[in-house]
């Protein structure tokens, strides 16, 4: 897999420059998020939510939980706890501030921690979600053999990840978008030229699809299935312990 980061130039590792993006960012991230996806990341939020409903989890994990708004939309789970993980502080600090706005600071924690190192016991928890978290791994299998860790037998996975379109006119109006629009908008609101332009290249050289599978077959994970959404913008991942 070819590694992507955010600034081409400089000699820091992926984790460093992720974190020092999302860190500047921050501020403007859910604004942009819902005005670049004309609000379908919330849709698709909802059908990872939806997609471990099966599971009846109770203890749920949201690795790269940025501003938490997966980890907020669990709780339409009714789980006892779900706690948020991220590398980014800043966007950490935009989640606790909307965690305590909503009076939900008993229900969830975040903290800093790396996918790649997890600070949790072996299977403790019924349920993991990663929302457009995976792509920015420095260490793809290792943050994926760490969620398995961390999931009890019998849990279950769900990972949201943007994917290319195949078919016309979706394909060539998805490629005009993400290379012309998102870059401008982005750079604008942002400030940052560098996230909106690091987004199209890294869902380019992502390994999408069966290859992604490849990932979660090898670290044990069983009954993976891949559902495409909104014509294949996104992906979603799901797999059992
Ligand atoms: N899940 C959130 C959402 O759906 O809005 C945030 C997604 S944001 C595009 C990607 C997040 O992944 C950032 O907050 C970034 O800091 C985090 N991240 C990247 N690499 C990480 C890693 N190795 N471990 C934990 N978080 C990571």
């Amino acid at each position: 897999m070819i590694e992507v980061k955010p600034y081409k130039d400089a000699q820091s590792s992926k984790r460093e420059q992720v974190e020092q993006m999302f860190d500047s960012i921050a501020p403007k991230y859910d604004f942009l998020n819902r005005f670049l996806s004309m609000g379908i990341d919330q849709i698709w939020r909802k059908r990872a939510i939806n997609s471990l409903k099966e599971v009846n989890p109770k203890q749920i994990l949201d690795v790269a939980t940025g501003t938490a708004d997966l980890a907020i939309a669990a709780l339409k789970l009714n789980p006892d706890h779900v706690t948020g993980i991220d590398i980014s502080n800043q966007m950490l600090q935009v989640g606790r501030n909307k965690i305590s706005h909503k009076a939900l600071n008993g229900k969830i924690t975040l903290q800093q921690a790396d996918s790649a190192n997890l600070p949790f016991e072996d299977n403790k928890f019924d349920a993991i979600t990663v929302a457009f978290g995976v792509r920015n791994f420095e260490f793809l299998q290792q943050g994926i053999n760490q969620m398995y860790r961390v999931t009890r037998d019998g849990g279950k996975l769900a990972v949201l990840e943007f994917s290319k379109p195949k078919s016309f006119p979706f394909k060539q109006l998805y490629n005009f978008y993400f290379k012309y629009i998102l870059p401008g908008w982005g750079g604008l609101i942002s400030k940052s030229k560098t996230a909106y332009t690091y987004l199209p290249e890294s869902v380019e050289h992502f390994p999408e699809g069966e290859n992604f599978a490849a990932y979660l077959k090898n670290a044990g994970y069983k009954k993976i299935e891949i559902k495409p959404l909104t014509f294949g913008i996104c992906t979603l991942y799901t797999a059992i312990k």
